[in-house]
C-alpha cells in the first residue's frame, strides 16, 4: 500500500533541485511515477516528499546546432510521435516503439528511465552508442555528463543527490551515419540489448561505437570491440564480428538471473552484435 507523502510543486528546475538539496534522502523527483510509485507501493522505498517535475516544460524535442535535444520529461510515447525523432533518429524511434507496453509508454519518461537505472532498460544503451550527453541541473547551474559516465551500477547514476536530469543531447547523425539497437528477452523487460553506431562511407566503416546493456548491472561501451570494426571495410568488419561479439559478451558483465545464465547472455550479445551491425548497414 502507498503510504502518505507530501507532493511538492516547484515552479522551476532550479527550485526542484533546491528542494532535493533541502530534504535530502526523504525526497525524490516524481516524473511519470511508473517505477517510483510501484517501488513505493511495494514498500521497497519510502519518501516523505515527492517533487513533481511534470509541469516544468521539460518535454521539448528540437534539432538545433548539430544536436537533437530531448527534454527529460518526454514520455516514451511523445518520442514515438515526434517528427524530429522520426526523421533524425530512426534507431531511437524503433527502440521507443518497443519499450514496455502502451500504458507505460504513455506515462513513463525517458528521464525517469535513465535516472532509475534499472538494468533491464533500453534507452541508455543506444544513447551511449549515439554519443549522447545528459544535462544535469543543480540550482541554476548545468553540467553535461557523457552517457558512458552516467551509469554507475544497478539503480545508480552519477547524478548528485540534488541534481535534476533536464535534457539529453544527442549529436545529430550525419548523412553517412548508421545505427541500430536490438534486444532479446522473454520476460516483461529485456534480457540483453546491443547498440551500434558508425559511419559508412562507401564500403568503409569508421567511428564505430558499441554498447551493451541489460545483461549486467549497467550499460557499457566496448572500445575493444569497436577497434575491431573501425577503420575497416564492411567485409573486413563483418569477418571480425564474431571476435568483437565475444569481447562485447565479456564486457557486458552479464549476471545469471531469471533472465538467463551468464554464458547464455554472453552468447546472445554476440548474436545481437552481428544482427545489429547488419541492420545498421542495411
Ligand atoms: C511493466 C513495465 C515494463 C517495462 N518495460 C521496459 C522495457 O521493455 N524497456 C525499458 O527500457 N523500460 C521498461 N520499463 C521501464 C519504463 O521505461 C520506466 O518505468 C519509465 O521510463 C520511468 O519513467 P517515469 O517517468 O515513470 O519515472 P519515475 O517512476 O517517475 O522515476 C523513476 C526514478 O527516476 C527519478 N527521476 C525521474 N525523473 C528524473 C529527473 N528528471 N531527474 C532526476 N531524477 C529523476 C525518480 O526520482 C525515480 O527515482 C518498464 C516498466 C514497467 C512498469
Amino acid at each position: 500500500m502507498l503510504r502518505r507523502f507530501r507532493l511538492e510543486e516547484p515552479e522551476s528546475v532550479a527550485q526542484a533541485s533546491e528542494l532535493l538539496g533541502r530534504f535530502g534522502d526523504s525526497a525524490k523527483i516524481y516524473a511519470g511515477g511508473t517505477e517510483l510509485l510501484l517501488a513505493m507501493k511495494e514498500g521497497l522505498v519510502q519518501y516523505e516528499r515527492l517533487i513533481n517535475v511534470k509541469k516544468l516544460g521539460l518535454n521539448q524535442i528540437s534539432a538545433e546546432n548539430g544536436t537533437i535535444k530531448i527534454g527529460a520529461l518526454c514520455t516514451h510515447h511523445e518520442l514515438e510521435l515526434s517528427p524530429v525523432i522520426q526523421q533524425r533518429l530512426p534507431s531511437l524511434l524503433k527502440l521507443e516503439q518497443n519499450v514496455a507496453n502502451v500504458r507505460v509508454r504513455q506515462a513513463g519518461t525517458i528521464g525517469g528511465n535513465l535516472c532509475f537505472a534499472e538494468p533491464h532498460a533500453d534507452p541508455g544503451t543506444l544513447l551511449m552508442a549515439l554519443g549522447a550527453k545528459m544535462v544535469a541541473a543543480q540550482g541554476s547551474a548545468k553540467r553535461e555528463i557523457a552517457a558512458e559516465d552516467f551509469f554507475v551500477d544497478a539503480y545508480e547514476t552519477s547524478l548528485a543527490a540534488d541534481e535534476v536530469l533536464a535534457e539529453i543531447v544527442v549529436p545529430a547523425p550525419g548523412a553517412n551515419a548508421r545505427s541500430a539497437y536490438l534486444k532479446f528477452g522473454y520476460l516483461e523487460r529485456p534480457s540483453v540489448g546491443v547498440a551500434v553506431a558508425f559511419n559508412l562511407n562507401g564500403a568503409n566503416v569508421s567511428d564505430v561505437r558499441i554498447a551493451v546493456g541489460c545483461a549486467g548491472p549497467a550499460p557499457k561501451r566496448v572500445a575493444e570491440a569497436e577497434a575491431l570494426l573501425s577503420g575497416k571495410t564492411k567485409d573486413e568488419a563483418t569477418r571480425n564480428l564474431a571476435q568483437a561479439g565475444a569481447i562485447a559478451g565479456r564486457a557486458a558483465q552479464a549476471i545469471s538471473d531469471l533472465h538467463g545464465a551468464q554464458d547464455y547472455k554472453e552468447h546472445i550479445v554476440g548474436v545481437l552484435l552481428k544482427r545489429t551491425f547488419q541492420a545498421a548497414v542495411s
